[in-house]
């Protein structure tokens, strides 16, 4: 059994210029492509009067360039972090040093889990010491005359992740936690892959017309990837109990059972991805181990185990 993920790979952008996806709702890509950034950061710019500016991206001094200059037709009031992953946010206190604009994002509780030491693109983890002017949840509006932007909590991909509606478009800015050029990474322990498949059925209740990602191109007919996802990763983890049950029993064994072949430059956030489905595993009585629960134990199934569906 094997499920495929239809990626869409084509993004149409040029570094630096802004391209006007939907009425009052523009993207900058920043030049930062790689790995996990795909081409780069993509920056959005809400109105053109009063402007929003959407994940700022990199600390980089022609992306911050690019940005002021799509905007000089209007006002930068406000600047809000999908999530600070340092992609989406290095860039945010020099924006708002130019502009005076008040920044917005999440702010991950004193009890989210997070760390230091793993980290599948080696220094990606949320910053701490975000301090928003305004910190947003659960519902939050952000309006002006011209739009009006709602919050939703999706943790998941980061414990501090929001996705943002906008609401006169009746589009979605999904940050990291759904793209449609590769599947999100859930690394724990900032990631959790309990809280992001909750996450990605809670954007089922919506019929957006489109999402716009942190990385990546548009995404129309966005319940259709979503569904897919979460098939996919219902797949992948059945994947992870069949190893289970077939004798691989570490994490290091999983991963090279169940992600043969990956590319090096994705085998550690494919540990990660896989210790995530363990917990989930773990602590939904499907899985067990001898020794306390963590990344180095041997995992077997549990006896009276039955799989649902
Ligand atoms: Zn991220």
């Amino acid at each position: 059994m094997s499920h495929k993920v239809p990626f869409k790979r084509e993004m149409i952008f040029e570094y630096g210029e802004p391209r006007e996806l939907a009425p009052s709702i523009r993207r900058i890509v920043a030049n930062n492509p790689g790995p996990f950034t795909y081409s780069g950061t993509n920056t959005y710019l809400i109105g053109r009067d009063e402007i929003a500016v959407i994940d700022p991206g990199p600390d980089d001094s022609d992306h911050l360039d690019a940005i002021l200059n799509a905007a000089s037709g209007g006002t930068i009031s406000k600047i809000i972090a999908t999530h600070t992953h340092m992609d989406h946010t290095a860039g945010m206190d020099r924006l708002k040093e130019a502009t005076g604009a008040d920044t917005y994002g999440a702010v991950a509780g004193a009890s989210a889990r997070g760390g230091t030491a793993t980290s599948p693109s080696d220094g990606d983890f949320i910053d701490r010491n975000f301090k928003p002017d305004i910190a947003l949840g659960e519902g939050d509006l952000i309006e002006t005359d011209e739009w009006s932007l709602k919050t939703l909590h999706t943790p998941g991909h980061a414990p501090d992740h929001i996705c943002l509606d906008v609401q006169e478009q009746n589009i979605l800015i999904t940050g990291d936690h759904v793209m449609a050029w590769n599947t999100s990474v859930i690394a724990p322990p900032e990631g959790n892959m309990n809280a992001y498949m909750a996450s990605l059925e809670k954007l089922l209740d919506h019929e957006h017309e489109m999402y716009l990602p942190g990385h990546g191109g548009t995404i129309p007919a966005p319940r259709r990837i979503v569904r897919s996802y979460l098939v996919h990763r219902k797949w992948r983890e059945a994947a992870i109990m069949d190893a289970i049950r077939n004798g691989h029993s570490t994490i290091i064994n999983i991963r090279e059972k169940v992600y043969n072949g990956i590319d090096a430059a994705y085998a550690n956030a494919a540990t990660l991805s896989v210790f995530a489905h363990i917990e989930r595993l773990y602590a939904s009585g499907h899985i067990s181990c001898e020794q306390p629960f963590s990344s180095d134990a041997s995992f077997y199934p549990t006896e009276t185990e039955e799989r649902e569906s």
